[in-house]
């Protein structure tokens, strides 16, 4: 914890709020806190965003290759630091240290993925259609960027944000969350450490989100917006960047279907359902929040994850063997109680859990629930919590409409055995990821992103660092 930085890093210095305030962060299994920070008050936001500014020409003229070598020795000394991370994340956001270790793999997959498409951006080059004259597409770095990341991946939003603003020649200001800030602000360190010039990468950390966040957004020497958070919050800010026509990137909530046909191996699908719903306790964008199962099996699916939940253990994350931690704060434990609550008075039946539990710490019991009722607000809303939620179907039309009735299309689950069905499902389904027989899909390779509401844009893949490049055509005479 000594070697977390307190304070904000602007224009390649840390140093304290400008009013001196000064925030708490909480370990959400004690309730204690953990660490005071800085509070960053608007003129300390503005002050960010004249270091980015200041710093992207240069960062913008620097070779390629300097920029892939820069990310690629973040990358090495992440791993260094690889326990710290893990046990950080662990301590101010709650998920267990195995899956915290697991985050700072997959996290760290991005400065080593952008630092090698860092030298394929490319251009093209050749005659126009009627031979008139000769057409050249160029790729630049888009400019300054606002980066706002939420509380749930604490690294792996960070890193899937800033290593392609980097790759790409941009400058950042980056805004974690309050409640996990410690993580960004020793991911900051890391860069620091692996040569980062200063302005590059700015961090703030704020209570004072929506005052600090608006000027900055409305600035119009700021050229990019990437947020991932709900979708209620992305929407006021597309329109906070609709008067600058500011280019964003929204990555949003989720309402994950997870379907599992007659013909699925159970086996997988009960491997893959542990996975999908409990990792992250649940708060998760891609966690499945709808189990749509075939009605000829959905009894003996619900019998084997009730057996497995039942053998989950249940504490702080730092503990040996501890599946599952606290939830981020005493909210999402109220909303898991109130989407579990309306649930049953609708009909449903709860197999095991459906209790928060008494403090210290903000703890909600694992729970399957079956037989959830068509309106129930579990089926609309993301649970953001450990709760498994059983619809039964009989059809594959009825699965498809099932699983396309939300205002999501973040990440869907099929199970099946069957390929063609396999196929038909990749084919209907609206959604922007797919596992097929797999319960995880995330990968620093892959373009991470949402249809509907879900979202706008692209994190990760070779698609990733065009969100922050923007095209150039130019004609030019003939040679
Ligand atoms: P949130 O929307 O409350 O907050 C996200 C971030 O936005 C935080 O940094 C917060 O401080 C900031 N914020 C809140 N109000 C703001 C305002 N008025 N102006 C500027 N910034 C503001 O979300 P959360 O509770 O931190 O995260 C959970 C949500 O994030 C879920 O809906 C989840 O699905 C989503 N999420 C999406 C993805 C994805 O890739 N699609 C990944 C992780 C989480």
């Amino acid at each position: 914890m000594e070697r977390v930085p307190d304070g904000l890093f602007i224009g390649g210095a840390w140093r304290p709020a400008t009013d001196e305030k000064r925030l708490p962060v909480f370990d959400p299994a004690t309730g204690e806190i953990v660490k005071q920070i800085a509070d960053a008050s608007p003129a300390d936001g503005k002050a960010a965003l004249d270091a980015a500014v200041e710093a992207f020409p240069a960062w913008a003229a620097t070779p390629p290759r300097e920029r892939a070598e820069l990310l690629r020795r973040a990358f090495d000394l992440l791993q260094e630091r690889k326990e710290d991370f893990a046990l950080l994340m662990t301590i101010e956001m709650g998920k267990p240290l195995a899956e915290a270790r697991g985050e700072v793999a997959y996290g760290g997959e991005f400065l080593r993925w952008f630092s090698e498409e860092t030298a394929r951006v490319q251009g093209r080059y050749g005659p126009n259609p009627e031979g008139t004259g000769r057409m050249i597409v160029s790729q630049h770095p888009v400019g300054p960027c606002y980066l706002i990341t939420p509380w749930n991946f604490p690294l792996a939003m960070a890193t899937r944000k800033v290593a392609p603003a980097l790759a790409a020649g941009c400058t950042v200001v980056i805004k974690p969350a309050a409640l996990t800030p410690l993580t960004t602000l020793y991911f900051a360190k890391v860069l620091e450490d692996a040569g980062l010039p200063a302005g590059v990468v700015n961090v703030i950390t704020t209570t004072q989100t929506g005052a600090v966040s608006e000027p900055i957004i409305r600035d119009p020497r700021l050229r990019k917006l990437s947020f991932t958070g709900s979708t209620p919050v992305g929407q006021a800010l597309l329109k906070q960047a609709a008067d600058g026509v500011l280019r964003t990137s929204m990555e949003l909530g989720g309402n994950a279907p997870f379907v599992i046909f007659e013909d699925a191996d159970l086996d997988k699908a009960v491997d893959g359902a542990i996975a999908a719903k409990f990792r992250n306790i649940g708060q998760a964008c891609t966690a499945a929040n709808r189990f749509i199962v075939h009605r000829s099996v959905a009894d003996a699916f619900a019998q084997r994850v009730t057996e497995r939940v039942q053998g989950f253990a249940i504490g702080r994350g730092t503990e040996d063997g501890v599946t599952i931690g606290p939830l981020i704060d005493d909210r999402a434990v109220a909303k898991a109680a109130q989407l579990v609550g309306d649930a049953v008075q609708r009909g449903a039946t709860v197999r095991t859990g459906g209790n928060a539990i008494d403090g210290p710490g903000t703890f909600y019991e694992p729970t399957v629930i079956t037989d959830v009722q068509p309106g129930s607000e579990i089926l609309r809303e993301e649970i953001f919590g450990p709760v498994l939620a059983i619809v039964p179907f009989d059809t594959e039309d009825e699965a498809v409409r099932l699983a396309n009735d939300t205002e999501y299309g973040l990440v869907s689950y099929v199970f099946t055995d069957n390929l063609a069905r396999g196929q038909r499902m990749i084919e209907r389904l609206e959604t922007g990821m797919m596992g097929l027989n797999m319960g995880v899909v995330s990968n620093a390779a892959a373009p991470f992103g949402g249809w509907k509401m879900s979202g706008l844009g692209r994190e990760g893949g070779a698609e990733g660092i065009h969100e922050y490049l923007q095209t150039k055509y130019t004609l030019t005479a003939n040679p």
